[in-house]
């Protein structure tokens, strides 16, 4: 085993659980073991949450231009150490160096944006009647927590723990269990850039400890990210406790391609979004929808993802049971009539037999009602449906349960905007693969994607993690008094 048993990281310290259940943490990349992680109780989690509690009200009366000095130093440390997290994300997820920079890159920027959350949060102040004056303040909401999947297993807890702490509230966060070790070297750095002991928190586990967090009575908000199957559990437990919850799901992301998009931008956009993080990102492309006659583009394709080469420039996807879903659904497809142009199936790189490889897949005459048509897939996979108008391609965006994130390929600005009116996304791309939104701007779908008000990046989150206090105050007696004073 590389490294040590995970350990819960509460008020300042690693720790230990009394928890016998713990699950191996395997590398997708070799099948080496890395760690062991503990399946911590509810027991673990009162620990975390009595940290947060007694943390909470020096932390919050902290001025927020104090707090955001620790994330000032922070994101210099996520910077400092930015090569030693790629390799823990790489190791433990499996993605390629490159894809871990990127996303360890993406953290500093996240850590960014909450310094600058002092410049947002001034509130308002007006004199709504004679020496009567109202004034609007955000005020933390107290012990938060933030669940979080395996595919980023650093970027994601970015999105959530610089926002919601330099805004004063005191953090639990879940990782997931398949990737438990990149959220102890950000607790470490936190620790390091001057963070206060248990302002944030981390319990690791898996349905026991999530169930815990969504009924614990001195959690006030829930942050979750992953399928959407579990955000909508989540999200029912969490609000049926009278919690607040945001909750993000999972996706199906269209690309429409007209005739008139440049083929090679097209082609190496398509590609770099179905295959970047072996397929594994919510703003994945997983189904292509080409717009009368594409077949120049299409052939263009393929030849992109010829050049992706598993091992090199695509890393394995997390587990062996993923593995086999997508290879099921690639399958399924041949037998219902789609043809595989590019087909990554039984895949293996030498001196790496037990990684969990799926090459790059390219298929094309997908039926609308298949299930690689509908489904999210996760994995390094497109499926290709054919139409004749662009309302046709937006009638099988506007027909799939979930609505992350679509994008629009053409040298038609009326086209483009006309795809931005009509796609029920939250995320719209023009000529863009992976249409993520940088800060200042908020991260956040539509449909079966989300489940709460709001966005949980971005601007939109100072609203997910504040409650508005309004004042009203009056000091000049001698001013008459009726309805309006
Ligand atoms: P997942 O839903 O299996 O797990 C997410 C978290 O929930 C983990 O911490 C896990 O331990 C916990 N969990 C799993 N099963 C649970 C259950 N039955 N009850 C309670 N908790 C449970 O997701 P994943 O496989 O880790 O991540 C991949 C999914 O996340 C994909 O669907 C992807 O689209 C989605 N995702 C969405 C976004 C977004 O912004 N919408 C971003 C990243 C990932």
């Amino acid at each position: 085993m590389k490294y040590s048993e995970v350990k819960n990281y509460i008020n300042g310290q690693f720790v230990d659980t009394d928890s016998t259940r713990k699950l191996d943490v395997i590398s997708p990349i070799d099948g080496k073991l890395l760690s062991v992680v503990p399946m911590s109780s509810s027991k673990d989690l009162d620990s975390a949450v009595m940290a947060a509690s007694k943390a909470f009200p020096s932390w919050h009366k902290t001025p927020i231009k104090e707090r955001v000095q620790v994330f000032y130093r922070y994101k210099s440390l996520l910077e400092k150490h930015l090569q030693e997290l790629a390799e823990l994300c790489s190791e433990e997820n499996g993605k390629t160096i490159g894809e871990s920079i990127a996303e360890v890159e993406k953290s500093v920027e996240l850590s960014e944006f909450a310094c600058s959350l002092p410049q947002l949060v001034t509130g308002e102040v007006l004199e709504v009647s004679r020496g009567v004056e109202c004034r609007t303040e955000h005020v933390a909401l107290g012990v938060v927590a933030s669940i979080v999947p395996f595919n980023f297993p650093s970027m994601v807890p970015n999105w959530t723990l610089p926002n919601a702490i330099a805004l004063g509230n005191c953090m639990i966060m879940k990782p997931s269990e398949k990737v438990p070790l990149s959220v102890g070297k950000l607790a470490e750095l936190l620790k390091e850039a001057g963070l206060p002991d248990g302002v944030f928190n981390v319990v690791h586990g898996d349905v026991e400890i999530v169930e815990a967090i969504c009924d614990h009575p001195d959690i006030q908000a829930v942050s979750f990210v992953g399928s959407t199957k579990v955000a909508k559990i989540v999200y029912k437990r969490a609000t049926s406790n009278y919690k607040r919850c945001l909750a993000l799901g999972g996706a199906k992301n269209h690309l429409i391609v007209l005739p008139d998009a440049k083929p090679d931008m097209t082609a190496q956009n398509v590609a770099a979004s179905m295959s970047g993080c072996a397929g594994q990102r919510c703003m994945a492309s997983s189904a292509m929808v080409g717009v009368g006659n594409v077949d120049h583009i299409i052939d263009k394709i393929c030849d992109e993802a010829r050049k992706i080469i598993p091992g090199k420039n695509l890393g394995p996807v997390i587990n062996k049971v993923s593995k086999d879903r997508i290879e099921k659904y690639i399958t399924e497809a041949e037998a219902q009539g789609a043809k595989i142009l590019v087909d990554g199936r039984n895949t293996t790189v030498e001196g790496k037999e037990k990684g969990t490889y799926v090459g790059p897949t390219v298929i094309d005459y997908v039926r609308p009602d298949m299930s690689v048509a509908t489904e999210e897939i996760f994995g390094p996979v497109i499926s290709i449906m054919r139409t004749n108008t662009v309302d046709e391609a937006l009638a099988i965006e506007n027909a799939n349960p979930y609505g992350n994130a679509a994008s629009v390929f053409t040298q038609n600005g009326g086209m483009a905007r006309y795809v931005i009116d009509h796609a029920s996304a939250g995320m719209i791309g023009v000529n863009i693969g992976v249409p993520v939104p940088r800060e200042p701007f908020s991260f956040g779908g539509w449909n079966d994607s989300k489940f709460g008000v709001g966005d949980i990046t971005g601007k939109s989150s100072i609203e997910f993690w504040t409650k508005l206090k309004k004042s009203t105050t009056k000091w000049n007696p001698e001013a008459g008094v009726n309805w309006m004073s």
